[in-house]
């Protein structure tokens, strides 16, 4: 979109814009309407806008900068005469400086930029339109808060009809809102629940409608006869659960516009999940459009600086799927990429049902979803493997000599040995024995910590001194070395699947006949 940056820049403007047309904002934030005769302040920004809204609780409207320059200047709202008359108008007013043309606009351009209004304007219905008593009686049982909702754009509209004449006061005829997809019934009802979908910029780019009476109509089909005239009736008007206008799908993470800016990203499948998840606090969480993560969604992160992926699907069995082709996905995206770490949490699915983790979050809490085991798509993919462990663990281990975090290399190495139950020991013997036939940077690591380990080990008596007191968090990372110089580990200690006889053994001992395990189990793959 041409505009698209300049409109951003001059939304930041919306207060001073206002205060110098003589609106008095008081200390309370509020002001006297100028769209209806209003006695008191009934105005006020919409909270979680950044001040690029505001509403009015008089008359219902809600209003950005440029409709605020029709109402008060009675410039124009839409079509090329807003563009020349009200946005040039205030970008002149504010310095934004606007790509000058030395043509005419397009019919393609003009067409783009009345699009893009209408959008804007539908996104402000579904929030400021008064909603029925089933869209407010299903965000009551989701919870959300005013500003959760404001800041997704969810809500719903009176009816279609109520609908579709706010936007023909607005200037876009029905015929206009269905050439642009903006008059599907299905979507904008008052039985629906909708979801303002916005591009990584917060500007509305698509509309999906949840059918709130979905469950319903399943039920009373299922209690008809498929013969029967009442079934054929039914089935004609019943819509899918989610309707969508078009977009596309597989280039937007919903949410991305509030989760932008962080390091690490929770995606999820559905739309109610990410929200969820932001109402409980988790800001970093975007879901996927009903469609698969795919290299559009990775691209976008990375560019915008993700290095961290947490996953998180269905515990049905689709939710397994998207979990196999997550893990695959990034195997094959990510071999390049060691400074990217994805991971995969488990949902817990009780006696088989399905769990999705909007409700898994909405009944036990944030922390309980956070506590909840992930594991790394490294560890998936060798876990769903079917070659000999021994063989998978050799191909792994060289993986791991790839990753320059040692950190991260740890974290694999106990992963690995978790998903091929071979001691953590043994792996990184022949993590060892790999790397002392390599010249890259990360081998050489890898060596020279093999060589701390070993004067850890001539040394317990100083190794346990100096790890005496350190944070539980760093303890983990120096669990490895704390075996080795305390022969006699606490029984709370995570259980490790033994190759050696379960005897009394020292740990020079051990690890010794690991070496000679790991060397017959090299000889195996040379
Ligand atoms: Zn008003």
């Amino acid at each position: 979109m041409l505009d698209s940056p300049v409109k951003d820049r001059l939304h930041q403007f919306h207060r001073a814009y206002l205060t110098t047309r003589g609106v008095s904002i008081n200390n309370k934030g509020r002001w006297k309407c100028f769209v209806h005769e209003d006695t008191a302040p009934s105005c006020n920004f919409v909270p979680g806008t950044e001040e690029r809204l505001w509403h009015c609780h008089g008359c219902g409207v809600t209003s950005d900068i440029f409709d605020s320059c029709h109402y008060l200047e009675g410039r124009p709202q839409n079509g090329v005469a807003w563009f020349k008359e009200t946005f040039c108008y205030l970008a002149a007013e504010f310095n934004v400086e606007v790509p000058r043309f030395d043509r005419e606009l397009t019919p393609e351009e003009e067409h783009e930029m009345l699009v893009d209004r209408a959008f804007e304007r539908a996104a402000r219905l579904v929030l400021s339109m008064q909603h029925s008593d089933m869209v407010r009686s299903k965000l009551a049982d989701y919870g959300w808060s005013p500003v959760i909702l404001r800041s997704f754009g969810i809500g719903g509209v009176t009816s279609f009809s109520a609908y579709v004449e706010e936007m023909d006061k607005a200037g876009f005829s029905l015929d206009f809102l269905k050439d642009i997809g903006l008059a599907d019934y299905r979507i904008f009802r008052e039985q629906s629940l909708i979801f303002t979908i916005k591009d990584h910029n917060g500007r509305p780019i698509a509309f999906a409608g949840r059918n709130l009476l979905f469950e319903q109509e399943v039920e009373a089909l299922e209690k008809l006869s498929k013969e029967s005239l009442e079934y054929s009736a039914l089935e004609s008007k019943h819509a899918p659960k989610y309707v969508n206008t078009a977009f596309a799908k597989g280039q937007i993470l919903f949410g991305f516009h509030l989760a932008r800016g962080n390091s690490s990203l929770y995606v999820f499948e559905g739309n109610a999940d990410c929200v969820t998840a932001h109402n409980l606090g988790l800001l970093n969480s975007v879901a996927v459009c009903g469609a698969r993560f795919n290299e559009k969604h990775l691209q976008l992160s990375l560019e915008n600086g993700v290095r961290h992926f947490i996953c998180c699907f269905d515990s049905d069995n689709g939710g397994q799927g998207g979990k196999e082709a997550f893990a695959e996905f990034f195997d094959k995206q990510l071999e390049a990429r060691p400074d990217v770490r994805a991971e995969l949490i488990d949902l817990p699915a009780p006696d088989g049902q399905k769990v999705d983790p909007d409700v898994f979050m909405r009944r036990n809490g944030l922390k309980a979803f956070r506590d909840l085991p992930r594991r790394s798509y490294f560890y998936w993919n060798a876990k769903k493997e079917t070659r000999d462990r021994v063989t998978v663990a050799g191909e792994y281990v060289r993986k791991i000599l790839l990753q320059p975090d040692p950190l991260m290399r740890y974290d694999m190495l106990c992963q690995l040995s978790e998903a091929t139950t071979l001691p953590r020991e043994l792996l990184f013997e022949s993590a060892l024995q790999q790397a002392s036939r390599q010249d890259s940077e990360i081998a050489k690591q890898v060596v020279a910590a093999g060589q701390r380990l070993l004067l850890f080990k001539e040394q317990p008596a100083q190794v346990k001194a100096a790890l005496t007191g350190v944070s539980p968090a760093v303890e983990k990372v120096y669990e490895p070395v704390r075996k080795i110089a305390d022969p006699a580990p606490k029984p709370t200690a995570a259980p490790v699947v033994k190759l050696v006889p379960a005897r009394a053994q020292s740990d020079a001992e051990r690890v010794n006949q690991a070496a000679k395990a790991n060397a017959a189990a090299a000889e195996q793959w040379k």
